[in-house]
């Protein structure tokens, strides 16, 4: 008699490890045809599983080719954008929050449309320094609309992240605390932190006790160093971060995030103050960042 062969979903198994992403503007700063081949490809050289798309302009994007090509070579992926200014829900000018609702809903049909099941990123309101704090008003306003994204998203089986960033990036949502509150007032199951610990360095007292706040609704985690280059180059405590990540049972995908002026999309490259270059060789850095990862992770 056989042994019967052991069952992936056997806790072992799933444990084994997380999924490995890598944000797509390590390899190109728009995402035309030739640029999404070879971010496809380069993102599988580099032994990753999954790509992140930016969706800063989804209507310009091609995609049943980007689908197809993701499809080809076997990689998942996921879609993040940052608001612009002229669509931020966290306000309360109904022509921008308007705008905004449209940019969410072409963006879900992007992360639908290439096969993605995850959209995250500053989602919420425009990634962009205030000049004032957010109000009761703006901020119920932006809730609403991600409340309307969130039931269209769970219709075609898409989950919704909301990625907290520094002060200098948004008014709304700084830390996990904010944006477990948040997900209570919009009040559907799809919505998710999508923790970054390059904010998280600069706005939470720790890695370990924010994360582990999360709990099962961590739905997505960006690894990007102090500096936005090579990991272990700049300040943060890595090893806290994913001993947090461990000890939580977090199974979900770690992306590694890196910005540098040698690879940048205008409009993102601004609103992040991408001013110089951190690296040169794009392959280099994500060999360097999956090793780096996956040690800490044990994988
Ligand atoms: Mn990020």
């Amino acid at each position: 008699m056989a042994y019967a062969a052991p069952m992936l979903s056997s806790p072992v198994a799933a444990s084994r490890r997380n999924p490995l992403g890598i944000h797509s503007f390590v390899w190109v700063g728009g995402w035309d045809r030739q640029q999404c081949e070879y971010a496809v490809a380069s993102t599988s050289a580099a032994g990753y599983d999954l790509v992140e798309v930016s969706g800063m302009q989804p209507g310009a994007i091609d995609i049943a080719h980007t689908r197809d090509t993701l499809q080809a070579a076997g990689l998942a992926s996921t879609v993040t954008l940052g608001l612009p200014v002229s669509g931020d829900i966290n306000s309360e000018d109904p022509t921008r929050i308007e705008r905004g609702r449209k940019i969410l809903m072409d963006a879900l049909d992007l992360t639908s449309g290439i096969g993605s099941d995850f959209l995250g990123g500053v989602i919420f309101g425009a990634l962009n320094k205030y000049d004032v704090p957010t109000t009761d008003a703006a901020r119920q306003n932006s809730a609403a609309v991600i409340r309307e994204l969130a039931q269209e998203a769970s219709k075609r089986g898409v989950r919704i992240g909301l990625e907290f960033v520094n002060r200098y990036e948004s008014n709304l949502l700084n830390t996990v605390q904010q944006t477990l509150d948040y997900i209570d007032v919009v009040g559907e199951p799809n919505v998710y932190v999508h923790a970054d610990v390059y904010h998280m360095n600069i706005e939470e007292r720790n890695f370990r006790d924010p994360l582990l706040a999360c709990g099962d609704r961590l739905g997505y985690i960006h690894i990007g160093e102090s500096n936005r280059g090579y990991l272990g180059t700049g300040t943060i405590d890595f090893d806290e971060v994913f001993d947090a990540l461990i000890e939580m049972g977090y199974a979900g995908a770690v992306t590694f995030e890196s910005f540098s002026s040698r690879i940048v999309d205008d409009q993102l490259a601004v609103a992040l103050c991408v001013w110089r270059d951190l690296w040169e060789d794009s392959m280099d850095l994500a060999v360097h960042a999956r090793a780096f990862i996956e040690q800490r992770l044990g994988a």
